[in-house]
């Protein structure tokens, strides 16, 4: 932590590693604000807080999620240079085709934005289900680009991507297994049009981190070699053996280490070379998805991080396929990869208001008048002792006379008076004793460590985590989080952070903490009279959609900003999505509105008669209680 004398804007960028992850697209101003510059040097920066208050004056409450339209388009364009820079540095004669994968952030505006960003590239979208095939469909209107179909299929979503091929779309579809393919040559010889087929390889390199169970060879999808082997004898046999034109694989999102990325696709190019030699005409080597996003800053195989940037990421691929093809001496294939995580990552930024805080149990003073208890006046002798050769020894005694007074008041041997003299002393000790580690800036070690989150201040934060970042409650997956203003002034507090969820999962104890590990608390300042704005970053991957409805909080409003150097500001609000109402996300669980109001009718309807209101005033609480059900399921404070 910086002294409050050395506090500078760099100290701030330190302090939440926003060097690292901010990836040129997020910074700090001169006036202490979060900022985003959504063409990173190209284009314009703007007050994250300024852009906040303006989706305020739309009307829209918090948790609210930000999107960057012109970083989403510029993710889309720096993703296609970047493998045309890789072709290009290694003379590969092959293109690239990528794909966008829907399933990564299914909402329209961000598609369409991907989609017209892609355009000159001719990039393409993938989808794994019936529903994302049909807004698929309906949203393609590049004959060029791709549409890759992946997942099992039943005979509609066959027909369904054999329509898109009647429409002169490149539409493939992927065998995961065996028998999708029975079916795709069922389904296209009984409706008479030729399919593109595509496999899905079940490699033998194993992905690794968080996903790597979708490669290997216990893998849920995927062809093994003797099944390839029957797959093509069966292309054969129906004279479909032309329509086989990409091998695919997929060895999970988010790849940690790019050393498993060059396995993989050195494996997938032999599968590609053999075929090929073989005399199938394949034209495409699809490498899935996999580019990950560096959540954490470290640039390490941390599971939130990678130890490659994009540039190496595509430079891999290309060298390593080009490597392969020549040694085999075959066609080079054109390139396709599925990675929608390191386009739609960065674009969303949740904002969350911090509406109250939940002090730590502390004892800056000491307890007046004498020790209650003889346990007390051990914890005084002991917080005296506190000094680098005793302070482990310190420790271990008092989480013992702490123990201790707990049993005693299990046994009814200790009143109130000394359990709160013997606790505020404790946890007095326990601070001293991490301060003692931290003033030498001392690795805590790992049994101190875990009384740093009841050492430190709860902030409460009007969102769910369950909702909005769930993939941190499920898969402890990082995103960073800073607050949006006040980056002039040191932080003095280190705080967790929970939301209103009833859920005691409903918190963040860890964050990022560049190379280092984790942290279990946050440097954040000390709330006052004005809304305290905490950003959530790098949020616009699979967290939408995965969130679910636990207590029935719902989705959160959103603004999708554009840059305009014309506006005050440098930007403008196109959009404004509203978040779920209460009368929604009740009707997601059957309650019909109008049956709820009838039935608060007849109840108010008896308390009138019942003498316990007036008439009017029950009135009142029922055009109140229908007027609520169109409003937020979240806190609305003023
Ligand atoms: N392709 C397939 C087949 C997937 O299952 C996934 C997601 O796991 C992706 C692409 C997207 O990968 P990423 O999250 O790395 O963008």
């Amino acid at each position: 932590m910086h002294m409050d004398a050395a506090w500078t804007l760099e100290a701030a960028r330190d302090t939440y590693n926003i060097n690292t992850w901010g990836g040129g697209y997020f910074d700090v101003n001169r006036a202490g604000q979060m900022t985003v510059r959504p063409l990173q040097a190209a284009g314009g920066e703007l007050s994250i807080p300024a852009v906040v208050e303006a989706a305020r004056h739309r009307g829209l409450h918090f948790p609210l999620l930000l999107r960057f339209q012109d970083l989403l388009r510029h993710r889309v364009t720096t993703l296609n240079e970047s493998f045309a820079e890789a072709m290009a540095g290694e003379a590969y004669p092959g293109r690239y085709r990528g794909v966008f994968p829907l399933k990564v952030n299914h909402l329209r505006e961000v598609v369409e934005e991907i989609l017209e960003a892609g355009r000159p590239h001719h990039f393409g979208l993938e989808v794994g289900s019936k529903p994302e095939l049909f807004a698929a469909l309906a949203l393609h209107e590049d004959p060029e680009s791709l549409i890759i179909c992946n997942g099992y299929k039943d005979r509609l979503f066959i027909e369904t991507a054999l329509l898109g091929t009647k429409l002169g779309k490149r539409v493939v579809l992927v065998a995961e297994k065996l028998s999708d393919l029975d079916s795709i040559i069922a389904v296209s010889r009984a409706i008479g049009v030729a399919p593109t087929v595509g496999i899905r390889l079940k490699l033998q390199a194993k992905g690794a981190g968080r996903w790597a169970l979708s490669s290997g060879d216990n893998a849920k999808f995927g062809l093994t070699t003797s099944e390839i082997m029957e797959a093509v004898r069966q292309l054969r046999d129906a004279e479909m053996g032309d329509c086989l034109q990409l091998m695919h694989f997929h060895i999970g999102s988010q790849i940690p280490e790019i050393q498993t990325l060059t396995r993989a696709v050195r494996e997938a190019a032999r599968y590609y070379a053999k075929l090929r030699q073989m005399g199938f005409p394949l034209r495409y080597l699809d490498v899935g998805g996999g580019l990950g996003i560096d959540y954490d800053g470290s640039r390490t195989a941390n599971d939130s991080s990678t130890n490659y940037t994009m540039d190496e990421y595509t430079r891999t691929v290309v060298a390593t396929v080009k490597s392969v093809v020549e040694e085999e001496n075959v066609p080079a294939p054109d390139l396709v990869s599925e990675s929608g995580r390191a386009i739609v990552a960065p674009h969303s930024v949740l904002v969350l208001d911090v509406f109250g805080a939940i002090e730590k149990t502390s004892a800056a003073a000491r307890p007046e008048g004498e020790p209650r208890h003889r346990l007390a006046g051990q914890l005084i002798e002991l917080i005296d002792t506190v000094e680098p050769g005793t302070r482990r020894e310190v420790f271990h005694d008092a989480v013992q006379i702490y123990e201790d007074a707990q049993s005693r008041f299990d046994l009814g041997l200790l009143d109130l008076e000394a359990k709160a003299q013997i606790e505020q002393l404790f946890w007095q000790a326990m601070e001293r004793i991490v301060a003692a580690y931290q003033q030498e800036e001392k690795d805590l070690p790992e049994e101190v460590r875990a009384w740093l989150p009841s050492l430190s201040d709860k902030f409460l934060c009007n969102f769910s985590i369950f909702q909005s970042m769930v993939d941190h409650w499920a898969l402890d997956q990082l995103f960073p989080i800073a607050p949006l203003h006040r980056l002039l002034e040191p932080p003095t507090h280190q705080a967790t952070l929970v939301d209103i969820t009833c859920d005691s999962d409903g918190k963040i104890s860890k964050f990022i903490n560049g190379r280092a590990p984790v942290r279990e608390t946050l440097p954040l300042h000390a709330l006052n009279s004005q809304p305290y704005l905490l950003g959530v970053f790098l949020m616009g991957a699979y967290q939408d959609i995965m969130g679910d409805l636990h207590n029935l909080f719902g989705m959160v409003n959103e603004a999708h900003v554009f840059l305009d150097p014309e506006e005050a500001g440098g930007f403008y609000i196109e959009e404004t999505l509203e978040g779920s109402t209460i009368g929604d996300v009740l009707a997601d669980v059957q309650y019909d509105k109008a049956t709820l109001l009838r039935l608060m009718k007849k109840q108010i309807d008896a308390a009138i008669r019942d003498g316990q209101m007036m008439g009017s005033e029950g009135m009142r609480w029922l055009r109140s209680y229908q007027n609520a059900l169109g409003g937020s399921t979240y806190l609305t404070h003023g």
